[in-house]
């Protein structure tokens, strides 16, 4: 029995190697000098200068200064990946609505569209009408098949990590047994990453909107659901199973009302929104939505405020329990529901101060979210652009 010697690898085989590394450091990072390259990487500084050089003539790199890291003198030179090298589209599927966007590898809005539906009982309709919709917005954003690195797909429920299937059978019932991932993935032609859609409102959050410099953030959607997303040190924590941040259905009441998870007395049963316009209603004012229900209440609605103000009092429990666990440096309040800025997030921010244990001298920092409806869609595209799959070759078979 002979053993063959292991192939020798190629200096070529080892410089795409190389060049892919660094096309994903710079791709997970906020953006690197030469030096931090050469030291992340480990490569000399003149195998780095010279790989730099191939990237950025192939114009996949960006080099500029950066302002923002100027410590007195002249800003440093930081190398990013140049936008245009590639897109990936965000897809939004809420209980109402289907969000679709076309980004840039800087996570710019190239194209968007936005559908209202109710998306519960219709699963299949749904997938084939984000089909329709990504095959017109790639044409109106000039994006080609082969420009296109991926897409995010965000659902509003635990999304099994394993199967890539909703992981509860009672929340959207229709839609238990599909996996939209490779449906989706098959129609589009492209790999499809599927997420609970209140982590990808974090991560978007936590990368371009009100959770930059975060270390530990929590971002409560309050919404039809109310859900929450961990980001630590910039990546989702998804917890053993995919299903971390699961707030809405944690119990604040004993006696409070039976959920549609099976509980009693769920945050989701207090807070979101169907249950405000319940309450509105038993006050004799039949509202459509949330947005009327906020409406009524920048319009000076007693009754409206105290059901905001209300539901910001129950979510303060939560955040501050969900606070006390985590060590979070940041919530950030988001969805339709969370729009409703102070009105809400006062109350919230009262409760939560008032309940959470944090270190002595120091109180949570709770704000209302920056990205407004578009934070899910595009935390679909900063999915495909953040997980740690490799995308340098795909990258590097481009240009
Ligand atoms: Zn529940």
């Amino acid at each position: 029995m002979t053993s063959a010697a292991p192939p020798a690898v190629r200096p070529s085989d080892a410089r795409t190697a190389n060049l892919s590394r660094v096309l994903d450091l710079l791709r997970l990072s906020d953006g690197l000098t030469r030096a931090e390259v050469s030291a992340r990487t480990g490569l000399s500084r003149s195998t780095v200068s010279s790989l730099l050089t191939e990237l950025l003539d192939r114009a996949l790199v960006q080099e500029a200064p950066d302002p923002t890291r100027a410590a007195g003198g002249r800003p440093p030179a930081v190398l990013r990946l140049e936008p245009s090298a590639g897109a990936a589209l965000g897809i939004d599927i809420g209980n109402t609505h289907v969000r679709v966007v076309v980004a840039d590898l800087g996570l710019g809005l190239l194209a968007e569209d936005l559908q209202r539906v109710d998306v519960t009982e219709r699963p299949r309709e749904t997938l084939e009408m984000v089909e329709a919709t990504v095959a017109r917005l790639l044409v109106q954003a000039g994006v080609g098949p082969g420009d296109l690195l991926g897409a995010g797909l965000g659902l509003p429920g635990p999304v099994d990590r394993a199967t890539g299937r909703l992981g509860s059978a009672t929340i959207l019932p229709a839609w238990v047994g599909l996996a939209p991932a490779a449906e989706l993935s098959a129609r589009l032609g492209c790999d499809v990453l599927v997420e609970n859609d209140a982590n990808l409102g974090a991560l978007a959050e936590s990368l371009h909107g009100a959770g930059r410099g975060s270390r530990v953030l929590a971002y409560v959607k309050v919404a039809t659901g109310v859900g929450a997303g961990l980001v630590v040190d910039g990546r989702l924590f998804r917890g053993a199973s995919g299903t971390a941040g699961e707030i809405g259905h944690t119990t604040l009441s004993n006696a409070g009302p039976v959920c549609r998870c099976g509980n009693r007395g769920c945050l989701e049963q207090l807070a979101g929104a169907p249950a405000l316009l319940a309450q509105m209603a038993e006050a004799g004012v039949e509202l459509e939505s949330a947005a009327a229900l906020l409406r009524l209440a920048q319009d000076g609605h007693a009754g409206a405020r105290r059901v905001l103000a209300d539901a910001g009092a129950h979510l303060g429990v939560a955040v501050a329990n969900l606070v006390t666990l985590l060590d979070a440096d940041r919530v950030v309040i988001g969805g339709e529901v969370g729009r409703a800025e102070e009105l809400l997030v006062g109350p919230l921010r009262y409760a939560a101060r008032s309940a959470a244990v944090t270190t002595a001298g120091s109180s949570i920092d709770i704000v209302g979210a920056q990205l407004g409806e578009r934070a899910e869609a595009l935390g679909g595209a900063a999915l495909v652009l953040r997980e740690p799959v490799a995308l340098g070759p795909a990258l590097l078979a481009r240009r």
